[in-house]
């Protein structure tokens, strides 16, 4: 008998079920993961028991999704999702289970499962259940559905672009019918909300292969989901963008700005609020977006000048997405290495400028509006615009920022 080595809490809550009455199974993506020799993201449990009765049994429980069956228990501060055994009913125009059933056999739980690979549960007593052949596909690496693929996306369109997702986090490929299946319903995908589709494609990019967004394109699922994707493999772009999004770090902002690089500050921006991306996520990619193209600074003064266009708040991020982004474009003309070696030293003086405390703002400048106005500037624009001149004077020349030099330069430009 296979074992999986299940953390201590899980193993506790499985005991306490079974020793109960109930049945009880780790299930799903951590026995995956598990058999794969990954370290699983959290530990789902299945049970036989109703949601009142698991909690009944400890202490400490939230009611994260009772309609659903879904009770959290809560171990050393640490919650596990404890879910009722399930079939579920009829699905709502492809979207959500108009209403779930429970029931006391895990097996009909394990068919409501997308993939094989993931419609698999395990405990210490039985081992592993496994009745769809998960663990041949595990083997093989092939995503596959459980039951009818059409079917199956026919109940909840996700699961198509769910299939993609798991072929590129796990670098497996997608059987031949549930491809087929996939061509042939990806429309459906029209009908999911927007963030779940967000979550899926969140999930793909960060993954080890987001280059597989390829395989989206190809079925035919960007063009309901994604059109940015089509637009640039019509221009002949999709492999080299993927691969510079595959190059890039897992990062969030990274590998999404990576992802629209060629869709320009505005687009990219509208295309991250119609996936219902947090402001950050859309202020920060459009803003690193909308710097490409722009040179990298050559002396130290240039590169506070730059800190300050750019902004301190994302200019780490920035250069981390340059380092990967201008050596993969000027490669093609030979010029990465100088490219590298010009990365280097602007990350090198924006350190020394960070630690150094270099001014960078006008927060930072020795002399402030009220100096200004005291010297005789009218308020309003002439205080700005001299402030800001200053600035510039001061970002050149970082030994300038003191406040009777400042004063004195004020005198000679004459306002
Ligand atoms: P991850 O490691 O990314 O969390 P996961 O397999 O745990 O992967 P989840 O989305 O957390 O994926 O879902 C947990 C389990 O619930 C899946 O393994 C699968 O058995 C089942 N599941 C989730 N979403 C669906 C769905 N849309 N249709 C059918 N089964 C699903
Ligand atoms: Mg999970």
């Amino acid at each position: 008998m296979n074992r999986i080595k299940m953390p201590k809490h899980v193993k506790f809550i499985i005991e306490m079920l079974e020793n109960n009455g109930f049945e009880a199974y780790a299930v799903g993506g951590c026995v995956r993961d598990a058999i794969l020799g990954r370290e699983p993201n959290d530990w789902d449990i299945t049970t036989s028991a109703m949601p009142d009765e698991v909690k009944k049994l400890f202490r400490r429980t939230i009611d994260t999704g009772i309609k659903h069956g879904t009770v959290t228990v809560m171990i050393d501060k640490k919650g596990y999702e404890v879910t009722t055994y399930r079939i579920d009913g009829e699905y709502q125009d492809g979207r959500h289970p108009l209403h779930v059933e429970f029931t006391r056999n895990l097996i009909e739980d394990l068919k409501r499962r997308d993939f094989t690979i993931n419609a698999m549960a395990y405990n210490d007593r039985e081992g592993i259940v496994d009745i769809f052949g998960g663990v041949r596909d595990l083997k093989d690496g092939i995503i596959r559905c459980v039951g009818n693929p059409a079917d199956r996306f026919s109940e909840d369109a996700l699961r198509i672009l769910r299939a993609v997702r798991f072929s590129a986090s796990l670098g497996f490929r997608i059987d031949d019918n549930t491809c087929r299946a996939i061509e042939e319903l990806a429309v459906n995908l029209e009908k999911i909300s927007r963030e779940r589709i967000q979550a899926e494609l969140e999930k793909l990019l960060m993954s080890d292969n987001p280059d597989r967004l390829k395989a989206a394109y190809e079925l035919g699922i960007t063009t309901v989901v994604f059109r940015e994707i089509d637009r640039i493999a019509a221009e002949n772009e999709l492999t080299e963008v993927l691969s510079l999004v595959k190059l890039m770090p897992k990062e969030h902002f990274l590998r999404w700005s990576a992802v629209l690089s060629r869709a320009g500050k505005d687009k990219a921006a509208n295309i991250l609020r119609d996936f219902k991306f947090d402001n950050k996520t859309v202020n920060v990619v459009s803003r690193i977006i909308g710097e490409i193209g722009r040179p990298l600074p050559q002396t130290r003064g240039l590169v506070r000048r730059d800190i300050y266009e750019i902004g301190e708040d994302i200019y780490e991020i920035y250069l981390t997405f340059m380092e990967v982004y201008l050596p993969f474009y000027y490669a093609k003309a030979g010029q990465s290495d100088c490219m590298k070696e010009t990365l280097a030293n602007v990350k090198k003086e924006y350190n020394d400028i960070i630690e150094k405390g270099d001014c960078i703002s006008l927060k930072a400048l020795a002399v402030n509006g009220k100096d200004l106005m005291e010297a005789g500037l009218a308020r309003g624009e002439q205080v700005g615009g001299a402030l800001k001149r200053l600035l510039y004077v001061v970002l050149e020349n970082n030994d300038l920022n003191r406040k009777e030099i400042l004063l004195e330069m004020l005198d000679v430009t004459k306002y």
